[in-house]
């Protein structure tokens, strides 16, 4: 018996574990024989989810491996950017399976490019984690919400400790009875920064619980707000908050995107706004959830965070006595990074590298920056293509039914 058959007649038997494989073997062995005894026992071909992997490079990545999902990968743009951090044209990647997503975008893309580019800020910049502390009661809270005030410094100090790039910029106190919510803010370098700020949470927790009477319940207390559609990162922000706008001719937005300013502001306003507030949704926009799942997952960000990041602001008026449109978008949450997490895998190191941001910055930071920038700059483009799309299609109907150009 060969090694593989004698590993994979173990895993009939019950005496290894599918996870224990990679004890035994290298792990592109491993999810090899992994994916053969899945077949093998549920009489499925997984011959397509075998062809490409790598799994020696995924490993810090995935468990239980048992080979790639593939997901084609398009390219927008180029875009124009004028930002702080960047500044020029980027082809945007992004990885989808939503036919027309690309070419939606793409003309956005070059709709703002040939107006001058999107103007890009970086308005805040930390991401959080907020532990639940049990306390006795609520003057038990406000004496510790005060004391995480007066030492700030001390929190931050232990905090610090834990990481090179990470720093706590603020510790922000919630109370509700006798559970006390801290919400540690970090600026993160290029990192995203969840695994840094949760292990320097950690540490500052340390503190808190030799210092004062308060108990840790749990390091994540649901404050931070991680993956979960959430106000307070809507209000306050998490991770870059990010706002980027344009101003179009008016001839631009005839010739590129078949439509009117005025058609382009009443369907912001009568959709975007009213519709959203009707309806109660996080932040008001047509699909930013759209471009940035596609490029998240294009560079190996993590892709539960769109949830934040769709809660972005669009806006769209009518300028200079009708002569332009100006449109924007805000985004309070945008979670991302350029090292850590999924950015090392090779086709998304790839993706950043086309960007020109793969790996730390010079200085730290400086290439997450940018990159947040460009993203905001292209869910910019995916929100004015929509948009226009919804108003030309507006216009037309206005056109057959009044019979007039
Ligand atoms: P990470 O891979 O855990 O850490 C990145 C590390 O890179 C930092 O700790 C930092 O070391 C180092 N680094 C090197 N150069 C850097 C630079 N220029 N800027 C910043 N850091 C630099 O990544 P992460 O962003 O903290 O966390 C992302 C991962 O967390 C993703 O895989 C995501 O899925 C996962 N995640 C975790 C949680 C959680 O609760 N733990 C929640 C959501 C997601 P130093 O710290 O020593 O500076």
């Amino acid at each position: 018996m060969d090694d593989d058959s004698e590993l994979l007649e173990r895993l009939r038997n019950g005496e290894l574990a599918l996870h224990e494989l990679e004890d035994e073997t290298s792990p592109d062995e491993a999810a090899d024989i992994r994916r053969r005894y899945i077949e093998e026992q549920e009489d499925v071909s997984l011959a397509e989810t075998g062809a490409e992997h790598d799994s020696e490079e995924a490993t810090a990545n995935i468990e239980n491996a048992v080979g790639a999902t593939r997901v084609p990968l398009g390219i927008a743009g180029p875009l124009r950017v004028e930002g702080e951090h960047a500044e020029g044209e980027y082809r945007v990647p992004m990885a989808t399976t939503e036919g027309a997503l690309v070419a939606s975008t793409n003309r956005g893309c070059s709709t703002i490019t040939e107006a001058g580019g999107a103007t890009v800020r970086i308005l805040k910049d930390a991401m959080t984690r907020a532990p639940v502390f049990r306390v006795s009661g609520v003057g038990a809270a406000a004496e510790l919400a005060e004391w995480v005030e007066t030492n700030f410094d001390t929190l931050k100090q232990a905090a610090e400790s834990t990481t090179d790039h990470g720093e706590l910029v603020r510790a922000k106190p919630y109370v509700v009875g006798d559970n006390v919510y801290i919400r540690f803010a970090y600026s993160t370098g290029d990192a995203m920064g969840m695994n840094m700020a949760t292990v320097a949470s950690r540490a500052a927790c340390e503190v808190i619980e030799d210092e004062t009477d308060a108990h840790l319940v749990a390091l994540s207390g649901n404050v931070c707000s991680d993956k979960k559609p959430a106000a307070i990162n809507a209000v306050e922000g998490r991770g870059r908050t990010v706002a980027a706008d344009v101003v179009l001719p008016r001839s631009l937005v005839r010739e590129k995107l078949k439509t009117t300013p005025e058609a382009v502001a009443e369907v912001n306003e009568r959709k975007t706004l009213v519709g959203s507030a009707r309806a109660g949704t996080l932040g008001a926009n047509a699909h930013a959830a759209n471009v940035l799942a596609a490029v998240y997952l294009a560079t190996g960000q993590d892709p539960a965070q769109v949830v934040e990041g769709a809660s972005a602001y669009t806006t769209a008026s009518v300028r200079d006595g009708g002569d332009s449109l100006y449109f924007s978008t805000t985004l309070p949450a945008l979670e991302l990074g350029t090292v850590g997490g999924g950015t090392r895998l090779p086709t998304q190191n790839e993706a950043l590298s086309l960007l020109g941001v793969a790996g730390g910055g010079e200085p730290a930071g400086d290439n997450a920056r940018e990159l947040a920038e460009v993203v905001a700059g292209a869910v910019l483009a995916g929100e004015l293509s929509l948009h226009s799309a919804l108003a030309s299609q507006h216009l037309d109907e206005a056109h057959e039914r009044l019979g007039r150009d």
